[in-house]
């Protein structure tokens, strides 16, 4: 894609996906992931900005305040599910900002402080995984 790549990675037991790029050129492949399938949905506000978001305690973590989900709880409050953008991009939180799901994305945006490692797991078929790993002792 324009600002980078987005990769198939194998590691022998597992494939998942890298947005090795831009959230934008992302987009029509990852639909904005982050904000919808994060495990326990939960982006923390720091206690400055409590009052800037709507919000809600953490289920399970007494005290942690986190932004408020949809009402079916599929998606953060502020995900536009239509285009998947952030609807308050210019203003969201501060974790929102420090974190990108790939160690290659978005590489000139010096907020981002952590990369996951690729975190869309991909389930395969047998041959599928034999075609990868043949790939990969191909060099
Ligand atoms: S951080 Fe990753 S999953 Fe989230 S919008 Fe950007 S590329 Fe998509
Ligand atoms: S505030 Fe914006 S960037 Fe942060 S989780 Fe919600 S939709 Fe995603």
């Amino acid at each position: 894609v324009k600002s980078g790549s987005i990769d198939l990675m194998w590691n022998g037991q597992f494939a998942s996906m890298e947005l090795n790029c831009d959230c934008l050129d992302a987009l029509p492949v990852c639909h904005g992931a982050c904000c919808r399938l994060r495990i326990g949905y939960s982006v923390e506000l720091e206690p400055d900005e409590v009052d800037k978001f709507e919000h809600r305690e953490h289920p399970t973590r007494p005290g942690v305040i986190i932004l408020a989900s949809k009402p079916d709880h599929s998606s953060c409050l502020y995900l536009d599910d239509e285009t998947s953008l952030c609807t308050i991009h210019e203003r969201r939180p501060k974790m929102c900002r420090r974190w990108h799901c790939s160690p290659g994305g978005q590489l000139n945006d010096k907020e981002i402080e952590r990369r996951d490692a690729g975190w869309m797991l991909l389930p395969l078929r047998k041959e599928e995984q034999e075609f990868l790993l043949s790939r990969r002792q191909d060099g």
